[in-house]
């Protein structure tokens, strides 16, 4: 495996970073989730954006520029044969002491790695996933928002810890005031009565995912509501589902031990989940381009 790291292409063997690296250290730095499909990769300018927006609100400068990340992605795919594959850019705040003054990092170090990966949950998107609530909030956009890409996920990790001991799939996030803010690596919506109902992006991360999927449920017709949700939409729902770049499109089919729907993948979400793999085989920003 070919590895960009800080401007040169290396092998994994030789990808290695400094035990002084303030992303070790303390999770300081930010990072995205891509996926390619086909050899095109997917709303790429998207995500290069959303990934300079979440090193501008922690004061990171990227060393590079949008136009050098994009293209270092691509050589990325292309020095590893890979035309379906999930890349992930990492920007970190570099090497300092051990002290957590980022005054101290004189320079970012980046990376871009690049994986084939296939369906992140397999068979259960014919099935369905089972979720529960979790008793963790999601991290307060006054501590740290949820919409910095950061490369402290350790908010998440303990939903997904929960969600593991429960024994299910997926872990469903409220946020500290009770409403419904997301699920352990993805964004939830609802389906109730022929609408698609999801969260406003305060308390959440601002999914592409999830704007592929309000577009295309815009071009369906699709009646979409942004609003607060809380447990009582999620139980009485005719269908809920999370998406996510590495998700997908998933269908949840249990929450908490509530049956959702008729406990199988609803027709919208079906719909939705047939759509968005036909825009992601046809659109992209092309490899070989
Ligand atoms: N929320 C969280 C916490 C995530 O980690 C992700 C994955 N990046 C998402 C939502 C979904 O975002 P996207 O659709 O852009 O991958």
């Amino acid at each position: 495996m070919i590895i960009y790291l800080d401007g040169r292409f290396v092998p994994e063997e030789e990808a290695k970073v400094s035990v002084f690296d303030h992303g070790l250290l303390y999770g300081d730095g930010v990072f995205e989730g891509i996926r390619a499909y086909n050899g095109r990769v997917f709303r790429l300018d998207e995500h290069i954006a959303r990934l300079y927006d979440s090193a501008k609100a922690i004061d990171l400068a990227v060393p590079i520029t949008k136009e050098e990340m994009a293209e270092a992605i691509k050589e990325t795919l292309r020095k590893n044969n890979l035309r379906d594959a999930y890349i992930r850019p990492i920007v970190t705040r570099g090497v300092g002491d051990l002290g957590l003054d980022p005054r101290k990092c004189e320079k970012p170090t980046v990376i871009v790695i690049a994986v084939s990966w296939g369906a992140m949950y397999g068979d259960l998107y014919e099935m369905g996933l089972r979720a529960v609530c979790v008793s963790v909030r999601r991290t307060p956009p006054e501590s740290m928002p949820p919409n910095v890409k950061s490369l402290n996920y350790l908010n998440n990790i303990l939903a997904k810890i929960e969600a593991n001991y429960r024994g299910v799939d997926e872990a469903i996030f409220f946020d500290t005031k009770g409403y419904i803010a997301e699920g352990s690596g993805d964004n939830l919506f609802v389906v109730k009565d022929g609408a698609i109902i999801t969260p406003p992006t305060l308390n959440n991360l601002r999914g592409i995912t999830r704007a592929v999927v309000l577009e295309i449920a815009e071009s369906m017709g699709i009646t979409l509501l942004e609003r607060n949700l809380g447990y009582f939409d999620l139980y009485t729902a005719d269908e809920v589902f999370v998406t996510g770049t590495a998700a997908e499109v998933g269908p949840i089919r249990e929450i908490d031990g509530r049956v959702i729907g008729n406990g199988k993948p609803g027709p919208v979400t079906r719909q939705l989940m047939a759509a968005f793999k036909t825009i992601t085989q046809k659109e992209g920003s092309p490899i070989d381009g």
